[in-house]
Formats: structure tokens, sequence, C-alpha cells
């Protein structure tokens, strides 16, 4: 069995951030991924990322992923397991990790869960037909692998993911008919992306939603209609557009199975994604030796992510007795509070306050 100082669960910027910090202390670290590569979210990324510049704003996700890969792979006190799936804890503190036909028992005196997030799903007329994606499963097909699952598209949903991955697939080549959203204006908060394809005259629809796809085994075309300011569907504003491909960008939520296995404690905050873990500044939960950091503790972005993760590996080398830069520490927590409250993220901000004031039971 494996005991490290602390063990990381997820290499995206959260967690790769948390390992590094709390390695740079002097602490054990164990860090699983289930993919074969480090980076999370980033790998697929390769636009230039909105967010804040002294935490990588500017560069675009695949550099970002890059760097902070290569520091963690080149840390030596930082064992990783990649391609590797956890799937559990005990309450005893013993940790599983599935690898191929065996498990392996990690018991580590601080854990960190850096998980991510998932993609949230709509109701439709037949939104289990193939060609029906989420917008992060099409980005993965496409920047990672290569592939474009269709010609022709449709995206729900003009956040910052739908308008980001609309132009992604133009840059590779797809035909996107639109992008539609049901709320009066656009989703997101960074509007470069959407003004990118609009030049393209890809038009983005707003105060639209899609009733149901349909064709012979696979989407062959999706009806959408207008729904006015109560969201009561207008007769008569039936559109249907001729696409392969559905892309769902309607929100993300945060992936926190192993927290909920484990019983820590969680409130439904809309602004944060849905179902978040209570915890403080540092990203301890109600279990002392268990902390969240990133896009599991809230949906937010990499910059936040990749602060949080600092924070949190920095706190669990300090429990353990690691001599930790306190001052750092503190200016990091600092930073992270300043740059949530910019006006960039007041949605994520009200959230925050409003999990701040619930109470952690132990
Ligand atoms: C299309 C798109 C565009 C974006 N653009 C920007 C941008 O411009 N700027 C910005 O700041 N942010 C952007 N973001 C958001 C940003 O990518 C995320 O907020 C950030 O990656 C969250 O980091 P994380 O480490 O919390 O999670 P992730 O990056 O999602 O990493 C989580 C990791 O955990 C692993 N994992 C999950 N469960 C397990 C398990 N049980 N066992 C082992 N491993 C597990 C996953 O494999 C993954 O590697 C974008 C996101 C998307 C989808």
């Amino acid at each position: 069995m494996k005991e490290p100082d602390v063990l990381v669960v997820g290499g995206g910027p959260a967690g790769m951030n948390a390992a590094l910090a709390a390695a740079e202390s002097g602490a054990s670290v164990v860090l699983v991924d289930r993919f074969a590569k480090l980076g999370g979210q980033l790998v697929k990324q390769t636009h230039k990322f909105f967010g804040w510049a002294d935490r990588g704003a500017g560069a675009r996700g695949i550099e970002l992923a890059q760097k902070w890969s290569h520091a963690v792979l080149a840390q030596p006190q930082v064992e990783t397991y990649l391609g590797k799936e956890m799937i559990g804890a005990y309450r005893d503190g013993i940790w599983l990790v599935a690898d191929q036909e065996k498990y392996i028992k990690i018991k580590p005196k601080r854990t960190v869960i850096a998980t991510g997030a998932s993609e949230k799903m709509i109701l439709f007329e037949n939104n289990d037909l193939p060609g029906v994606y989420g917008a992060g499963a099409v980005q993965t097909l496409m920047n990672s692998y290569g592939i474009l699952p269709g010609e022709h598209y449709l995206i729900v949903g003009s956040g910052n993911v739908g308008v980001i991955v609309a132009y992604q697939l133009l840059q590779a080549g797809a035909v996107v008919r639109a992008v539609i959203d049901v709320l009066p204006r656009l989703g997101g908060a960074y509007w470069v992306h959407a003004a990118k394809i609009q030049r393209a005259g890809i038009p983005i629809l707003l105060q639209r939603t899609i009733t149901g796809v349909y064709g012979n085994q696979k989407v062959e075309r999706a009806e959408t209609v207008g729904v006015d300011d109560k969201f009561r569907l207008i007769p008569g504003t039936e559109r249907t557009f001729r696409v392969d491909v559905v892309c769902l960008a309607v929100g993300l939520t945060p992936l926190s199975d192993l927290l909920f296995e484990l019983g820590i404690q969680e409130y439904y905050i809309p602004e944060l994604g849905g179902f978040v873990p209570w915890h403080d500044q540092t990203g301890r939960t109600n279990r002392k030796d268990l902390f969240v950091v990133g896009d599991v503790s809230g949906i937010e972005e990499a910059t936040t992510a990749s602060l949080q993760g600092r924070i949190a590996g920095l706190t669990a080398a300090s429990d353990l007795g690691y001599a930790v830069d306190e001052q750092m520490r503190r200016r990091l927590i600092e930073a992270l509070a300043e740059f949530r409250c910019s006006t960039l993220s007041q949605n994520v901000c009200s959230g925050l306050d409003r999990l701040a004031g619930k109470e952690a039971s132990q």
C-alpha cells in the first residue's frame, strides 16, 4: 500500500498546481488521473485563454497544460499514476485506484480532490439519438483525437464553451448552422469568440430552444422554436436545421461522485453549477484531511483552479509540519478573492458568498 503525505485526484490545472505546491514544500505526493496525459480540460483548449494574465491568460490552454505537466513530471517528490481511475474511498482513509486488472491502495495523510466537472444535459425529444453530443466531447474528439463527428452542426448554448467550440469547429472546416440560446442575451462573459463566429456568418439566435432531433438511427435534423420572456414556446416561430450533430453547451456541473460517497457536505448553489462541497478559503471540506479545488468545488475557470490548487497544496503541506511560505499562501488567498470579485465573475462571487454562509458540519 502507498502511503504518501498528499494524494491528489485529478491532473487538470487545479490538481497539477496542488501537487506542485505540496511537493515544493517537501511533501511526498501521489497524483492520479484517469487519462494518459496530464492537463485535464487544458489539453484540448487551442484558443488563447481568458482570465488573469498573472495566471496564464493570453497563453493557449495547451501551452499551460505543457508548462505545468512538465513541472509535475520533473518533480521528484510527485509520483504520477496516469490512465488510472480513482474509484472510491473507504471510511478508514484508504483510497482505491483501478489499474486495469488490479487495484492500487493508497493511504494518504491529506487528500486533494480535483476531478473537474461533467457536462449537463437537457430534455428534448430523442435526445439520446446518435449525433447528440456534449460540446466538450466534440472538442475532445476534434482537438485531442483529430476526429470530426459530423459535417453540419447546431450548437445549443451561447456561453463561453458554446461559442469557443463553434469557432474551433469552423477552424476545423465544419459547417456550423447556428448557435441558439434560450436566454435573451449571450450566455458567456467573454465576447471575442462570439464576435468572431458572427463575423464568419454564423448566427447567434437568442430566445430560441431545441424541441427535438429526428432521423433514421442518427440525427438528420433538429427542430427549434422561439421562446418568450417567461420561456414559453411561441407557436409559429419553429425553425428546422439540417444537421448531423447537435452540440449541447448548456453548462457544467461538479464531478463530485467521490465526495458524495464519502458523505462530504454539499449544498445546491446554481451559480456554481449545482451541488458543491462546502469548503473554506483553503479548499478544506468538513473533513479536515480532505480538500476540494477547481471545478469540482464550483464551476469557474483555469485561473481560479490553479490558484485554488496552489493554496490547498500549501495548506496540506503546512498541516503536516512542512515549512511553508505563509506570506505567499496569504498572497495567493488574497489574489484568488481579488480575481473572483472582478466584474467578470460576479455570478460566481455571489454563489461563493452563499456557500460561505452555509454551515460546515463535522
Ligand atoms: C470549451 C472550454 C473552453 C474553456 N476556456 C477557458 C478559458 O479560455 N479560460 C479559462 O480560464 N478557463 C477555460 N475553460 C475552463 C477550464 O478549462 C476549467 O475551468 C479548468 O480546466 C478546471 O480545472 P480542474 O483542474 O478543476 O478540472 P479539469 O481540467 O477538468 O481536470 C480534472 C481532471 O480530473 C481527472 N479525473 C476526474 N475524475 C477522476 C477520477 N475518478 N480518477 C482519476 N482522475 C479523474 C480528469 O481526467 C481530468 O484530467 C474552458 C473550458 C471549456 C470546456
